[in-house]
């Protein structure tokens, strides 16, 4: 993985760092005011006045402009004028002073006395520099009030020696504390909390070569911490710690290179996660790998596009079926982290997934999708808003393992799922249906429309039982010779008696619940289904008081389906089942009654 970044980063190019590291001062801001101060004499200043320039974009190393802190001083004096009197207060007064207290040891004895007398300048002539700058505004029509400009407007200096005019940029005794920067940046790559990790002439682990100076704390994407409080699904090996990983400073520059590429370049969004997708040639070749991270960048950047959320979802997984679409020489790394100010975490590290197994995740998705069906229980349902459709997506995987209030907090679990699938790990169905049902039971409890839960949750685990991963009790199939059995054979998972008795109680129940709505527009046998929790108690108690309630009503069209029914109860054994699991099949029956009308009942 490393050196799938170390590549990246020497096929991206190489800037120079001041050109990186110094901001651009854009076309909005059109006036660059600049305070002349003439330096030949370097212990007597001499403020020569304002000058004034159009902001020219080529000069952007000449401005020098790299903002600071909200309230303090930028890195160089040059400031974007925010109003006049809180941009000179607060960036120009004391900044030459802070520069010095920052960079001392940078400067030498001559700079530093140039520093000094330039505060000593801006002290004795602060307002006098400032009133200039407003009655300069004034008489060439730049003001918009006395505090402020009428366009946005930046503040710098320009030095005068010998005759001869000095932006901020020209002057090494600014640019060269920056290009120390740069050193600077790379410090924390051999300290770490005052311990200092450097070797000389010793072998990169990188590039395999004795380098003059190898650093000890090169740490892309945190990969060597070994942060034991987090779980990191996918797996690090902890023992390769940072101490045997001795790499060369030219080998850490451009691992931070193609870091920095890899975030600009190829971070995508995947269920509400961000990831980076890293290509991993089998036989190294730049052209190829060139060729592959083109291909990538053109692929959509959804997060920009404002799109409905399914068609978010469909592009995101739209990326998986162009990737499926790669030769097998090239591998892909699927970084998925989170990352706020200061840390980079790492949720799932997704090692070197090949194309091929994209395919077969892809083409099974499909295949659970376009199986011809007789009872087509995945028909499109139309709605106010979109219509649902049950084509399988992540993101079903998502709806019940979210990052919601209402919810809870599941990343871990949906990432685990995820790195299963991905790497072929077997997934327990009771691990899923205890979520599966958590949700639904909560929906069916606030008389919330749970049809489409049942609906994804009975898809997901098609789709694991499509791609061998659904890991469940299994038995032959028994065909009894009724009615029901043609939909048993076409959903393989009814592969016992004791799950087709939970469906059908399942289906027999929605019918009393949809004669009862016709007969007092109110269900309340709903209150008898033990808050979908169907244990075997439950199960056993329910179909004689569905019995009853029909002759009560005296519509009992269905007594081919309880003999059925009590065929299988009869021949059921529950103690193979988790309750949640019972429930589901007794939920899906009642959300599959549609399927199983009588002309009877029809016509009714
Ligand atoms: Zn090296």
């Amino acid at each position: 993985m490393i050196e799938a970044v170390y590549k990246i980063g020497r096929i991206s190019p190489k800037k120079d760092f001041l050109e990186e590291f110094i901001e651009e001062i854009d076309n909005n801001y059109k006036n660059i005011f600049k305070i002349k101060i003439d330096i030949t004499d370097a212990n007597n200043p001499k403020y020569l006045g304002i000058d004034y320039e159009e902001n020219d974009l080529s000069k952007k190393l000449k401005y020098f402009y790299k903002r600071g802190s909200a309230n303090g001083p930028d890195k160089t004096p040059t400031s974007k004028i925010t109003t006049i009197n809180k941009t000179f207060k607060n960036k120009l007064k004391n900044y030459f002073k802070k520069f010095l207290n920052e960079n001392k040891k940078l400067l030498s004895n001559e700079e530093q006395n140039l520093i000094k007398a330039l505060q000593n300048l801006m002290d004795e002539n602060f307002d006098k520099i400032k009133n200039d700058l407003i009655n300069f505004g004034e008489q060439n029509g730049f003001l918009k009030d006395k505090d402020s400009f009428k366009e946005p407007s930046v503040i710098t200096f320009l030095f005068r020696k010998n005759g001869i005019d000095y932006y901020i940029g020209d002057m090494d005794l600014f640019v060269n504390v920056f290009k120390n920067n740069e050193n600077e940046s790379y410090k924390s790559f051999y300290i770490k909390s005052n311990v200092t990790s450097k070797a000389d002439k010793r072998y990169c682990f990188i590039c395999n070569k004795i380098a003059e100076e190898v650093w000890g704390f090169v740490n892309t994407y945190n990969f060597y911490t070994a942060d034991k409080k987090s779980y990191i699904a996918g797996g690090f090996n902890p023992s390769f710690m940072w101490r045997n990983y001795p790499v060369c400073s030219d080998c850490a520059k451009t691992l931070e290179r193609g870091k920095k590429y890899i975030e600009e370049n190829l971070a995508y969004k995947f269920c509400g996660f961000n990831y980076y997708l890293i290509p991993w040639l089998v036989f190294d070749d730049e052209e190829t790998l060139m060729q592959t991270i083109k291909r990538f960048k053109n692929y959509p950047n959804f997060s920009s596009q404002k799109q409905k959320s399914a068609l978010i979802e469909k592009t995101e997984e739209r990326i998986l079926r162009e990737l499926s679409k790669l030769s097998n020489q090239i591998n892909l790394n699927f970084l998925f982290y989170e990352k706020s100010k200061a840390t980079f975490k790492i949720l799932l590290f997704l090692r070197e997934i090949a194309p091929s197994r994209l395919k077969f995740l892809i083409e099974k998705m499909d295949a659970v999708d376009n199986t011809p069906r007789k009872f087509n229980i995945f028909k499109e349902i139309k709605t106010r808003k979109d219509p649902l459709n049950f084509n399988f997506s992540f993101a079903f995987l998502r709806e019940f393992f979210p990052n919601s209030k209402i919810d809870g907090k599941y990343d871990k679990y949906f990432l685990e799922i995820l790195n299963s699938i991905f790497i072929g790990k077997d997934i327990d169905i009771n691990f899923l249906l205890r979520r599966f049902m958590e949700k639904i039971r909560r929906e069916f409890l606030n008389d919330q429309w749970y049809e489409p839960s049942v609906l994804k949750g009975y898809k997901i685990l098609l789709y694991l039982e499509e791609i061998n991963l659904l890991k469940r009790r299994r038995k032959d199939m028994k065909n009894y010779g009724n009615n029901f059995e043609e939909f048993f054979a076409e959903n393989s998972i009814f592969d016992d008696e004791t799950k087709k008795a939970l469906f059908l109680e399942g289906v027999l129940a929605q019918k009393l619940l949809n004669i009862q709505y016709q007969e007092r527009n109110a269900t309340p046998f709903r209150s008898r289904l033990n808050g979908l929790k169907i244990d075997e108690k439950t199960a056993k108690r329910l179909l004689p008081e569905i019995i009853n309630k029909l002759e009560e009503y005296d519509k009992n069209y269905y007594r081919k389906l309880e003999e059925t029914l009590g065929e299988y109860l009869v021949k059921s054994n529950f103690s193979h089942y988790s309750v949640d699991e019972l429930s589901f099949y007794f939920t899906l029956g009642m959300v599959l009654e549609k399927h199983f009308r009588q002309e009877k009942e029809i016509t009714k």
